[in-house]
């Protein structure tokens, strides 16, 4: 068995590994009678892609293009494609993403079983809303295609199935057509939440992408973004380039502390110095900041991570996040990275899709052991008290309870897991419920 890790490096757990090609017509045994997950990029922080006894399907071996339509911008790929090399493929012919998460070192696989959404999720909704077709292949060499319209209960299932119903083998899906690769943005400092939602007020109307970074030690300044993509050929379709540093390794744990990062959050916050500045980036800086930095997850060190994921309706949002903050502070935890944005009501084709109208928070908080888990304690109860919804794709601390209370649909979701998958969130959010 081999050490597999997430993106939060938590749990630790080790699993048996088996790559899938694109030529493999079924699916292999899991070792020794155990079960068998799906593994893309590992860059979900929850545990969806792990399956501690178990064994791990590595995808990354099936990463062909199959079809592309460049007149109507509908792709076909293999499920293990990731989304930096499906960019490279399309953005010099003109098209991108349709929706894309905060990291281009995802599998199509992955962006699919966790649904994910990104900066336009007002305008466009999650990913599983640009799928037109995917395969499924099941346990007992069953494979079959799921669109809207075909097999449309295993589409549903699939779309944030958290990798249970099956394999996926490949997914077609539509782009969105852009002129440049450069993002008309704005960038705007807020003092405080009432100044955020402020903000938010007029943004979603003018700007397809909206996120902002927030101060969590000063509980609730920070920078709001917002961008087009530009609508001349500014700048032409050259794509990303590769990424220029890399984060050095054996960083200390504990230089990652409450007063650092403080100094941080301060130093972030002063680098712009007017209230509200104006100007093109290109979309790898605007929408994959963090991936020019190779390995920054070792800034936490071996201890990891731990990333909550919360949507707040709106009218409880300003009261619970204050809280949040509150308790973090009380508890001497800091945080780095915290984003807020507000989520539109595009509603997602998956059965258990997390994204719905609402404030979204993602916080990562370094892991203090006994004192992180207690301040997730405090999120979960402050957060249900709220009528929040948790993201199951990034959390590794949800209770059964609180899974069972948020996510109504599990028990329908349920009867589409495959019988020979597993992972070690399922068997812990549904122990005891099953
Ligand atoms: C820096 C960073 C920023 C991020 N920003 C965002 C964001 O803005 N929005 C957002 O929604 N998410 C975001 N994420 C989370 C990330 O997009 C998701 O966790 C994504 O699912 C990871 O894809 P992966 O290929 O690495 O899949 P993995 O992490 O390996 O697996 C994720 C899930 O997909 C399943 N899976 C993978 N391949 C297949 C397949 N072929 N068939 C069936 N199931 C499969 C796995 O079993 C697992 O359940 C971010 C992550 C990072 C590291």
């Amino acid at each position: 068995m081999n050490a597999v890790e997430n993106f939060s490096r938590n749990p630790k757990t080790k699993s048996w590994i088996k790559h899938i090609y694109w030529s493999c017509e079924s699916l292999p045994s899991p070792a020794e009678g155990g079960t068998l997950i799906p593994f893309g990029l590992g860059s979900s922080f929850g545990d969806v892609c792990l399956n501690d006894g178990g064994t791990v399907l590595i995808t990354r071996s099936m990463n062909r293009v199959l079809n592309f339509d460049e007149e109507s911008g509908i792709i076909r790929c293999e499920a293990g494609a990731s989304l930096d090399e499906i960019l490279r493929f399309v953005v010099p012919r003109g098209w991108f993403l349709p929706t894309t998460p905060g990291t281009r070192f995802v599998t199509l696989g992955g962006a699919v079983a966790n649904d994910v959404h990104g900066k336009n999720h007002h305008r466009a909704g999650t990913f599983g809303c640009h799928v037109t077709r995917l395969e499924l292949l099941r346990s007992g060499n069953r494979r079959f295609v799921c669109s809207p319209v075909e097999n449309s209960d295993w589409f549903a299932a699939t779309i944030g199935g958290m990798g249970l119903t099956g394999l996926i083998t490949w997914v077609e899906f539509r782009l969105r057509r852009i002129r440049s690769t450069m993002i008309e943005t704005e960038s705007i400092k807020f003092r405080n939440l009432d100044e955020f939602f402020d903000v938010c007020e007029g943004s979603d109307a003018k700007f397809e992408h909206t996120v902002a970074w927030v101060d969590c030690v000063t509980r609730g300044r920070g920078i709001y973004m917002q961008g087009n993509y530009a609508d001349s050929d500014t700048g032409g379709l050259k794509p990303h380039g590769e990424q220029p540093f890399n984060f050095p390794r054996g960083f200390p744990s504990f230089a990652l502390n409450r007063f650092s990062i403080r100094v941080f959050n301060q130093l972030y916050y002063s680098r712009q110095l007017r209230q509200k500045t104006s100007g093109l980036q290109h979309y790898a800086g605007f929408f994959y900041p963090q991936d020019a930095v190779k390995n920054w997850r070792r800034v936490y060190g071996t201890p990891g991570f731990y990333e909550a994921q919360i949507v707040l309706p709106l009218d409880s949002a300003r009261d619970a996040l204050r809280e949040i903050f509150k308790q973090a502070a009380k508890l001497g935890q800091g945080a780095f990275l915290a984003v807020l944005k507000k989520l539109g009501s595009v509603r997602s084709p998956g059965l258990m899709s997390f994204p719905r109208p609402g404030v979204t928070l993602g916080i990562d908080f370094p892991n203090k052991g006994p004192r992180t888990r207690q301040l997730f304690d405090k999120i979960f109860r402050i957060g249900l008290d709220a009528g929040a919804i948790f993201n199951p794709g990034k959390d590794v601390l949800m209770p059964p309870e609180c899974f069972a209370k948020t996510c109504p649909n599990w028990k329908a979701f349920s009867a589409f897991v495959d019988p020979a998958f597993s992972s070690n969130s399922w068997r812990r959010l549904t122990k005891g419920l099953l």
